[in-house]
């Protein structure tokens, strides 16, 4: 409900704009006269977007049916996949310098990451919003705690969870075969920018994970039957998508601070377009920061400063994507400590981590669910058991890349 509210507000606020085209600077004081009122409509200073319809997974479609087809309650497990930035050029990221070993284990290149996706879908996985898949409540105490909704989906379907980490665009990935930024293109739609090997700019929507997933549903819509893309957990110290949108403590100039708001308001159609066609964000710490550090002042200086400098530009989110895994005080199933408390504070309810299945646990003492993540990514393509774990999405020996990976050799069973 609160989706399709948000989504009549954006429309109504582009057809106010699109109403006002033109109009702007009525007020200014200018030496031009005014133009001659003529009939022919004013050109529309963009195109219109492409309606994108959202649905909540957790209401049942009247009569049980939408689109000809059939929803059906599920309970079960709901799964869920992470990856990194897809690597668009494996040539710069396997180049033999010291960041190869790093982007061979927690990477997948673009080809690898299209067959990910073309298997899924293949066997019958469906994307959810993972802010649909739990929700707030009162209990009988009056007690706030978390609950596991019942999802209705596609009948003979299953629901799955996919989350981005570090869709920052941090700069030393720039130059090791990733794409640049996003942009937003002539057509109003969600682009990546960047250089070739050779120093060529390509604007491309077949390079980067986040627009071939959307890419992927445009072909295949019956993959997203809810509208859900994949949520963004983005940090902040090189900024957001692409624009560097950061703070720094030294040196700060006014001239780099005219720079900031500069790509500030370059982002905001961006994280916008994102929103309006099922993209979600999850906060994944200012710094990339250790939440099991057990250092207060750390954690409460990032998450102020990660409210500051992303949230103001992504919105509120209930999700929060633990940077390099690390649960705060330790074990965040067992143990409510200050930092888990202190997060819980600030709003999160979703807690993400990574793990060896899709595990979830709704906490009894405090309204938060703790939820792992599997990593299809070099360390498990190249270790997986060939049917364990990763066997129900895809077989690893259809998905490796082998022409364009390091010859690190395989350990398949
Ligand atoms: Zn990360």
């Amino acid at each position: 409900m609160k989706k399709l509210t948000a989504l009549l507000l954006t429309l109504v606020m582009l057809l106010t704009m699109a109403a006002c085209g033109g109009k702007n600077n009525s007020d200014t004081p200018t030496e031009t006269p005014d133009p001659p009122a003529v009939e022919t409509p004013a050109e529309p200073e963009s195109p219109e977007p492409e309606p994108y319809d959202i649905y909540d997974p957790t209401v049942m479609p009247e009569g049980g049916v939408r689109d000809g087809v059939t929803y059906v309650a599920w309970d079960g497990i709901v799964e869920h996949l992470f990856f990194h930035p897809v690597i668009a050029y494996p040539e710069l990221a396997f180049d033999g310098d010291y960041k190869e070993q790093g982007l061979d284990d927690w990477m997948v290149t673009v080809t690898e990451f299209n067959r990910i996706l073309q298997s899924v879908y293949e066997r019958g996985y469906v994307l959810v919003d993972i802010a649909d898949v739990w929700s707030e409540t009162t209990d009988e105490s009056g007690a706030r705690k978390m609950q596991r909704n019942t999802l209705y989906i596609p009948e003979g379907k299953k629901p799955l969870i996919v989350s981005y980490d570090d869709p920052n665009y941090y700069e030393y990935m720039l130059e090791n075969g990733f794409t640049y930024k996003l942009i937003l293109g002539e057509d109003g739609a969600i682009w990546s920018w960047g250089l070739d090997p050779q120093g060529n700019e390509v604007v491309s929507q077949d390079l980067d994970a986040i627009t071939i997933l959307d890419k992927f549903i445009r072909e295949h819509p019956d993959f997203s039957p809810f509208g859900a893309k994949a949520c963004l957990a983005v940090t902040g110290y090189e900024g957001i998508l692409g624009y560097r949108t950061q703070t720094d403590k030294e040196n700060w100039t006014a001239e780099r601070e005219a720079n900031r708001q500069k790509e500030i308001e370059a982002v905001k159609p961006i994280v916008a377009e994102l929103k309006r066609t099922g993209w979600t964000f999850a906060s994944h710490t200012w710094g990339h920061i250790r939440l099991d550090s057990g250092n207060m002042a750390k954690i409460t200086s990032d998450t102020e400063r990660w409210f500051d400098e992303v949230g103001s530009l992504i919105g509120e989110t209930s999700i929060l994507i633990y940077p390099h895994g690390a649960r705060p005080d330790g074990n965040d199933w067992t143990n409510t400590g200050e930092a888990f408390r202190y997060l819980q504070g600030k709003g999160f309810r979703v807690f993400a981590s990574v793990g060896i299945e899709s595990f979830s646990f709704v906490k009894k003492d405090i309204a938060a669910v703790i939820c792992d993540r599997l990593h299809p990514d070099g360390t498990t393509l190249r270790s997986s058991k060939v049917d364990a774990r990763y066997g129900q999405f895809y077989d690893v020996r259809e998905i490796f890349d082998f022409d364009t990976r390091p010859n690190y050799g395989v350990n398949w069973e």
